[in-house]
């Protein structure tokens, strides 16, 4: 009597890397395509809103991507 041999594998994934997957993504959609100063206001206040600095930084790629902003 053969043994039958497995001709499917079993597909395991990570539970950590995948809510770590999904938080990079968050926080990466949040940042490119909704910041208005909210991550910087954290550390500096209300100039953060004033500054926009990482607006500035991602606004090609936010119109890019299709975000509006203006
Ligand atoms: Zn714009």
């Amino acid at each position: 009597m053969s043994q039958l041999q497995r001709t499917t594998t079993e597909k395991k994934f990570p539970i950590a890397a995948i809510i770590g997957l999904v938080l990079i993504f968050v926080v990466g959609l949040f940042v490119v395509g909704f910041d208005q100063g909210h991550i910087f206001s954290i550390v500096t206040g209300e100039t953060a809103f004033e500054e926009l600095f990482i607006h500035e930084l991602t606004h090609d790629m936010r119109h890019a991507a299709g975000f509006p902003c203006h």
